[in-house]
This record gives C-alpha cells, structure tokens and sequence, in this order.
C-alpha cells in the first residue's frame, strides 16, 4: 500500500477528465504528497472496485458519468444534497469502511456565479434554466436553495422538464422549447445546461434577443470556454460566467477532505484544467 493518499475520478469513458490535470496541480501547488488518478470503471465492475479502492490507499474519489446515480445504491451514507438530487460526484472512504456520498456540484455552480458576480443572487428575479439533464437538476436545486423564486424550465424533451417540475414543484414553469427565447427574455438569470453550443455538439439556436445588461448569463458547456451564448451576452452588455469555474469549484470540497487543504480556485487552477 501507498503511504500517501491517493484520490480520483471513475468513469466511463474517463479520458476527456479535466480533473487529474486539476488536482495534481494543487497537489504541487501545496506540497501534498499524493496522487490523483483517472480510472476507467465499466458500470458493472463499480461496486467492486469502490470497495477495493480504500484497500489500496485510496481516500475517495470524484465519480462522473455514468456512475453519478448508481454510487447512491452502493454508499453507506449519503448527504442531504446528494440524496435531493438522486446523484453524487464525490465520495470519501471513511475510517469505518464505509463510503459517504456526496454532491457538489450545486455549491461549485453557485461558487462560479459569486467568484466572478459578488452582488449576484438567484433571487435577484426570474431564472431560465435550458436543459432538464443530470446538471439542470443541481442547477435547479441550488438555484432554490439560493433563494430563486420563479424558474423557467425549458426542454428539448418536454416530459423531463416536466418530471423536474413534479420534483422541484410550484417554483418551476415549464416552457416549450420553441419558446425557450421568450424564458430568456422574461429571466434574470439564463443558465445553459444542454450540451448545445460543445465542441462536437450542435450549436445553442435559441433566439437570444432578450439578452440586456444587468442580466446574468452562465453558461455550464466550457469546450470552448467562449459559446455563443456567453459572446451574445457580452455584447448585449449583460454578465457573462464561463462554466469552467463551477468545474473548479466542485471540485474543492473532495479536496479538501481528501488532502485537508481548501484550494484556490485562481487563474493558475484554471491554466491547469485547460492543460495550458
Ligand atoms: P445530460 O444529462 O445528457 O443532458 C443533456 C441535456 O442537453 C438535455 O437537456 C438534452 O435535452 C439537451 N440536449 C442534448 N442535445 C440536444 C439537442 N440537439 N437539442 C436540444 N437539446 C439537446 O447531460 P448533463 O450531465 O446534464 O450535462 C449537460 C452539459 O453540461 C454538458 O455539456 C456537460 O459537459 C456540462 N456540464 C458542465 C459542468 C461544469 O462543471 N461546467 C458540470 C456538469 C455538466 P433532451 O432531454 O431533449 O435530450
């Protein structure tokens, strides 16, 4: 066994995982001994390597897709957040054996908006959230829990925008997609959560003439870090957050529990996510 701590991220596939890259730079940054690796997991061996990992000097990991859900089945404790949102991103082995399940991505979500719009808050009126996947959902939770009285929700699907709202309730307005342009005139606050507007992904058609200055945009695709969505908002002279932050950002707490330093999430951190 290792005598230093060894974290990282399961998934599948795991290559594109910015995070390696992320934590390795704070471990040097602080002068941690450690490691922080990708693993490959196949759904089916996940159980099984979960339970191996703190046999191997592993003190937790980050879970990605598409074992965001499944880990619920297999932690021994889960938090309130993680439980509210049906998925977790970070676990921690504990000294008992058992495996604590987390989910941060809503706090890293909010933590990007405050780092780069301190006055910024979800109650500052309406929200258009575009999306009602595994992300909308932390969105949408941490967007109530920050206070959001009225959110619109629109999908390309509309019964999973509708399933958001049965599980959310009376704060979220379920708006077609085809009028998705109307939700981003009447919000505050316009939060991009489909893949549209990703390298590889079709771009984000939504007409975006309601875009006006005092208006806050984020947007959670960060390949690349400058969408269409994100230019347009600049232009029409409104606040523009890049979705690399909340990466960032979701990934403090793991490390902190982890490897007992609060990092920094600095232009130097996102110089070293983006491999530069
Ligand atoms: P997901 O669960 O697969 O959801 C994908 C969403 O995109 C769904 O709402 C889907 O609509 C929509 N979509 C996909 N293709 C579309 C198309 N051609 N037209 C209209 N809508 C389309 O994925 P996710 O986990 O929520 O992630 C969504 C995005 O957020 C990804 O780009 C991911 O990389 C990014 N993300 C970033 C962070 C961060 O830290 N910045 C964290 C999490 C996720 P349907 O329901 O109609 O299919």
């Amino acid at each position: 066994m290792t005598s230093y701590p060894l974290a990282g991220v399961l998934g599948w596939p795991i290559g594109h995982s910015r995070s390696p890259q992320l934590h390795r730079h704070w471990l040097k940054t602080y002068g941690i001994k450690g490691d922080y690796v990708a693993l490959p997991v196949a759904e089916e061996n996940l159980e099984a390597v979960l339970r191996t990992m703190p046999k191997m000097g592993f003190v937790g990991c980050n879970v990605t897709i598409p074992h965001k859900v499944a880990v619920l089945e297999i932690a021994d404790h889960i938090s309130d957040r993680a439980t509210l949102l049906g998925a977790a991103n970070t676990l921690i082995f504990r000294a008992d054996g058992g495996i604590h399940a987390d989910n941060t991505d809503g706090t890293g979500f909010l933590a990007n908006i405050r780092q780069h719009a301190p006055d910024w808050t979800a109650a500052n009126g309406p929200c258009a959230v575009l999306g009602a996947g595994g992300a909308a959902r932390a969105v949408i939770g941490a967007l109530i829990e920050d206070g959001a009285s009225e959110i619109f929700l629109s999908n390309r699907t509309r019964p999973k925008a509708e399933a958001l709202k049965q599980e959310f309730g009376s704060k979220i307005n379920v708006v077609d997609w085809v009028q998705a342009g109307n939700a981003v005139e009447d919000a505050q606050t316009i939060v991009n959560c489909t893949s549209l507007g990703m390298e590889g992904c079709p771009e984000l058609r939504v007409p975006l003439d309601g875009l006006t200055p005092g208006k806050l945009v984020t947007d959670l695709v960060y390949q690349p870090l400058e969408t269409r969505l994100l230019r347009e908002a600049r232009a029409a002279g409104a606040t523009a957050v890049d979705g690399l932050g909340m990466l960032l950002h979701q990934a403090v707490p793991g490390f902190e529990r982890w490897f007992g330093v609060k990092p920094a999430v600095d232009e130097a951190a996102r110089a070293a996510a983006l491999g530069a």
